[in-house]
């Protein structure tokens, strides 16, 4: 008998519940046994829900009340000194969520006080974050808690035998920074033994297999990563407990031949995103090594081809014994929304067509039942996914002719400039007259709790188009006359009308449809609820004239508009697979492209196209990655491309490690580049240097991250180690990114600074 079986589940809950009590939990109004209560009460759920769909190997211990690397270093006892813990105790929940969030004192930005939490950065390419956990040469670990064999006990009191899940030691090591410097990977033999012991107190409780989460394993690997692999599972696998060792989000590859030695008793493949993997397996596989096919996509809210599908496992089952086959999905189903019955506002067509945790579960169950009872047994589901399938492939809703055509027509110098930068920046001097270092800001202003509720009470229907209007209208002309008043050289609107930067546009585009409980966790109790692109992307109105051309009647200084860069909006959505990424990217950047035009030619001289998500969209393995940029490169340009030399197009990315993907910045040809340095001190601007790039650059001289407030001294002190590194005439002087979460009363005070320190440089360099 073939095996249904599942990696991970969302743990956010029906109706964001998880969220909820999270939150109250913080705010005080419930204690920590009600939030234990909650969080129970979720995972028996889910354990239910995954029972009823058929599922056979449910995981335990997937659930986590912030994150799962984060209760890995609490388990291990690696935690960094300064939250309270001592060697011997159980970490309390209150070191756990400082751990997770800091102290209420740090988050407040009273320095001395409290402690910061971990840092927070994204799980391989998704848009989950994990926290990081911090370590250091001589780290000593200990088991505070196994906490595998606590979840395995909580499911067996409700009469369910789970397979526990754990992050394995290479991952965590490797997804680990050390204080020192040194390399984590040193402290494997003193991890080992901890391992071994949750095995083994699993093994006497009678669990029969255990999940063990390498995701690493898909990445390319030095020797000696590989050589700690070997090492790591030759001690690990010992019998009577069956490993399952999964990774997943790209294929293992030239990996392969080292996770094929290892003596684990199964090997999780991502049939999505690794399909290559299977025939090497196959081909290479111990007859008795157990496959878990990840067959149902993980990553996506598509259903899954199920006749496609059917076809792969029953060829896997033909030549291995199918009581060791699985039915998996890709990878945990952490990364898709809960239940897409709950929706109820979407086009038939489409919501007949999704699959989100609990319709992938019950693929899952039909996968298995038609390996061992044939096709025919599940007919029903096999004909509903062939109608979903061809209900997106006939529907009008995504094929427009127009938009296939003009692809079809796009040329080359469609996506490059007219002239070079040099000619450009020539032109671009004469028309708008800025000063050196000019000073500006990243987009967005304060999103005060007034500004938010007035947009919430529109989409309500509790106020009239005409009633927001006037109140965005009026927010605009204040900032516009106070940006004027403190000085600033190239103004913004705002973006108070935007309630996200990817939304904003989708809402207004052709091809994107919206959710009403599509949740995906993002990090602890945040959630986001990614649009869904499903028809071909085509612009039916300007989308921003109307806000940055009353923006800009109001002053005579360069208003700088604001968009969303195709790359980014693609990356922060849920993308259709019928064609490809790229396809679809493209389309987005022709839309764009018809927004720049017109917004030139209604006279506006400056445009910033945001790319923030440039960077994550790198696919995972190197031999990959160029493809990936090439594309993502030539969207960018199909989108800036369109004007005249003396227009110019700015950009912004809001991440510090540029180095690895500086030539592909530099291609971008954007004639301004608004980048995150604070942080750095600077030093990323390395980079810049030694690869002499030639355009304008805005190195951040503000952590918006912290309430802090920056004198000008400070930064005027960040400008100058700018200039030992690039050019005077390349320099503009703004903030690290969008102002959105920053109060007025710190945004005041700190532009106000900017605009001295900028002063004072201008003046330095002219005496
Ligand atoms: N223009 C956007 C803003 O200022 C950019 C946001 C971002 O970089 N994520 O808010
Ligand atoms: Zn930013």
């Amino acid at each position: 008998m073939t095996i249904a079986s599942n990696l991970g589940f969302p743990r956010i809950g029906h109706r964001r519940a998880l969220k909820t009590a999270l939150e109250s939990f913080w705010s005080g109004q419930i204690d920590a046994s009600a939030l234990h209560d909650a969080a129970h009460a979720i995972m028996q759920k889910h354990w239910q829900i995954q029972r009823s769909a058929g599922i056979g190997h449910i995981p335990s211990s997937d659930f986590t009340l912030y994150d799962h690397v984060l209760d890995t270093a609490m388990m291990l006892g690696a935690v960094p000194p300064g939250y309270g813990w001592k060697p011997g105790e159980k970490p309390s929940l209150a070191q756990y969520f400082a751990l997770a969030r800091g102290t209420h004192e740090a988050a407040c930005g009273h320095a001395g006080h409290g402690q910061a939490a971990l840092e927070m950065t994204k799980w391989f390419d998704t848009n989950y974050h994990y926290m990081v956990p911090r370590l250091h040469a001589g780290q000593r670990f200990e088991l505070t808690e196994n906490r595998p064999l606590a979840a395995y006990r909580q499911a067996a009191a409700h009469g369910l035998r789970t397979r526990p899940v754990l992050l394995g030691p290479i991952s965590f090591l490797h997804l680990s920074k050390t204080d020192d410097g040194s390399d984590a990977l040193d402290l494997l033999p003193r991890l080992l033994p901890l391992y071994h012991q949750i095995l083994a107190e699993l093994a006497q409780e009678g669990v029969s297999w255990v999940q063990i989460d390498e995701p690493i394993l898909a990445l390319d690997l030095t020797s000696r990563q590989r050589d700690a692999i070997t090492l790591a599972y030759g001690a690990l696998a010992c019998p009577p407990i069956e490993i399952l060792l999964a990774s997943y989000f790209a294929p293992m590859g030239d990996n392969l031949p080292t996770i094929l030695a290892l003596p684990v008793h199964g090997l999780h493949l991502d049939l999505c995103r690794g399909a290559a993997d299977l025939t090497p397996v196959l081909d290479h596989a111990r007859p008795d090594l157990a496959l878990s096919l990840g067959l149902v996509d993980g990553r996506n809210i598509w259903r899954t081809d199920l006749r496609a599908a059917l076809r792969v496992a029953q060829q896997v089952a033909a030549r291995r014994d199918a009581r060791r086959v699985l039915i998996a999905p890709s990878c945990s189903l952490l990364h898709v929304p809960l239940d897409s019955a709950l929706e109820t506002k979407l086009p038939a067509v489409l919501h007949q067509s999704l699959a989100f945790a609990v319709q992938k579960l019950r693929e899952i169950a039909d996968l298995a039942k038609g390996v061992d009872e044939g096709a025919s047994s599940i007919a029903l589901a096999l004909e509903a996914s062939d109608r979903a399938i061809a209900g997106l492939r006939e529907s009008e809703d995504v094929h427009h002719r127009a938009v296939a055509d003009r692809l079809a027509g796009l040329s080359q110098d469609m996506a490059q400039r007219r002239s070079g930068y040099a000619t450009r920046r020539m032109v671009q001097q004469k028309q708008l007259g800025l000063p050196a270092f000019p000073t500006t800001t990243i987009g967005s202003l304060p999103q005060t709790a007034e500004i938010r509720q007035l947009r919430a009470a529109h989409a309500r229907g509790e106020i009239d188009d005409r009633s927001y209007d006037d109140a965005i209208a009026g927010r605009i002309a204040q900032a516009v006359s106070w940006q004027e008043d403190i000085g600033i050289d190239v103004l913004v609107h705002g973006e108070f009308e935007r309630n996200d930067m990817v939304r904003y546009f989708g809402e207004q585009l052709a091809g994107f449809a919206f959710t009403q409980h599509g949740w995906v966790q993002s990090y602890g109790s945040r959630c986001v609820a990614p649009p869904i692109i499903w028809g071909d992307v085509a612009r039916p109105a300007p989308m921003t004239l109307r806000w940055t051309l009353y923006a800009q009647s109001l002053t005579t200084k360069p208003m700088k508009a604001m968009l969303t860069g195709p790359v980014t909006i693609l990356q922060w959505s849920f993308v259709r697979e019928d064609i490809a990424r790229e396809t679809v990217c493209k389309q987005i950047a022709l839309a764009l492209r018809d927004e720049v035009a017109d917004l030139e030619a209604a006279h506006i001289g400056i445009i910033q196209i945001d790319e923030p998500a440039l960077r994550e969209g790198l696919p995972l393995r190197r031999a990959e990655q160029a493809a990936y940029l090439s594309w993502a490169v030539e969207s960018f340009r199909l989108t800036a491309s369109p004007v005249a030399d003396g227009t110019q197009i700015h950009t912004h990315m809001c991440y510090a490690d540029f180095n690895d993907i500086l030539s592909d910045i530099a291609a971008l040809d954007a004639d301004v580049i608004s980048i995150e340095a604070t942080r750095s001190r600077m030093e990323l601007l390395d980079g810049f240097a030694t690869h002499r790039y030639p355009n304008d650059i805005g190195p951040g001289v503000w952590d918006i991250h912290s309430p802090r407030v920056p004198e000008p001294d400070e930064m005027l002190g960040l400008l100058r180690r700018a200039l030992t590194r690039i050019e005077p005439g390349q320099l503009w002087v703004n903030p690290d990114c969008g102002l959105k979460t920053r109060k007025w009363e710190e945004v005041r005070p700190a532009l106000v600074n900017m605009v001295s320190a900028a002063k004072l440089l201008r003046r330095e360099q002219t005496a």
